[in-house]
């Protein structure tokens, strides 16, 4: 078996505390804003900010649903913060934002499970930051295409939503979800706009096969996603779900070209990658395909 008890020396990473740094953080918290980037400490932080490219996570903090690697609190949600769109967009001016990710919790208790939101923030940043890109990771909606389409209608330039692991795995990974569910949102999004660009990850390290990885990028490209990124599991706690392999940057580059050689337009490989990793660049390179 191999020794998943530490972390190997390519996913050590260094603290920064830059004071403009310090200075976005203090922001956030003055306007009540929740981003990923801080709130699952990702260690991409300080290079994506540095880059002009953040995440938001909208609809509050606490999630209807329990997945078995995420950091995020499980309860029930606080009433809706109908001024949070146009928060997000000032933030997103005040930290000069080239490209920004907006996802949120699922909010399963929502009839809409949060759409309107979802497209007013969109609607919003594009009012105050014309030339900022604008992509969403989008729950599920528990299957309520109405609230999909809702939030396509508001033209993100790329809608993301995850299978984070392979068909077998899913059921034991994530809760409620359902691996054929998430493919049947990138499906629907495609077929409502075409040109826009649609995006899913994958999480390695839970269990699955090269074989299995290869299925879900056939699975993705079979309902037309243009952009895929791999990153490595790492264990939030020891209540989570056990990393069961690290791979190699090798094994991240394999990945990669697979991807690539199925036809996705970009693809981001790596122990460090997470959804919005280098999203700009993504967007980018799926838009001037
Ligand atoms: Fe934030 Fe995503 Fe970058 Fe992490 S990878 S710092 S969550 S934008
Ligand atoms: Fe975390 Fe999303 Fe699962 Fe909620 S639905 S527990 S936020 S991964």
């Amino acid at each position: 078996r191999p020794d998943v008890s530490r972390k190997p020396e390519w996913l050590k990473i260094n603290l920064h505390t830059d004071p403009e740094f310090v200075e976005l953080k203090r922001l956030m918290r003055g306007r009540g804003l929740h981003t990923v980037c801080e709130e699952a400490r990702c260690p991409n932080i300080f290079e994506c900010w540095n880059r002009r490219t953040a995440t938001f996570m909208i609809l509050g903090d606490v999630c209807t649903r329990n997945c078995g690697f995420c950091a995020v609190t499980s309860g029930a949600p606080a009433g809706l913060d109908l001024d949070e769109p146009e928060r997000v967009a000032d933030a997103c001016v005040q930290m000069n934002l080239r490209h920004v990710v907006v996802t949120s919790v699922a909010r399963d208790d929502l009839p809409d499970g949060g759409a309107r939101i979802f497209a007013e923030t969109i609607r919003a940043i594009r009012r105050k930051n014309p030339s900022t890109g604008v992509e969403v990771l989008i729950p599920d909606f528990m299957g309520n295409w109405d609230a999909l389409a809702e939030v396509m209608e508001a033209e993100p330039d790329v809608l993301n939503h995850n299978i984070e692991t392979v068909r077998r795995l899913s059921d034991r990974v994530r809760s409620r979800a359902k691996y054929d569910r998430s493919l049947e949102v990138l499906r629907r999004a495609k077929e409502m706009k075409p040109h826009i660009s649609t995006k899913s990850s994958i999480m390695v390290g839970l269990g699955e096969t090269m074989a299995e990885l290869y299925e879900a990028m056939d699975d993705l490209r079979a309902v037309g996603v243009d952009i895929v990124t791999f990153g490595q599991y790492l264990r939030p706690t020891s209540r989570h779900l056990a990393v069961a392999k690290f791979y190699t940057p090798a094994e991240f580059a394999h990945l990669r070209e697979e991807a690539l050689r199925r036809g996705f337009a970009h693809c981001e490989s790596g122990p460090l990658v997470r959804s919005s990793y280098h999203a700009d660049e993504q967007s980018a390179q799926a838009v001037a395909r």
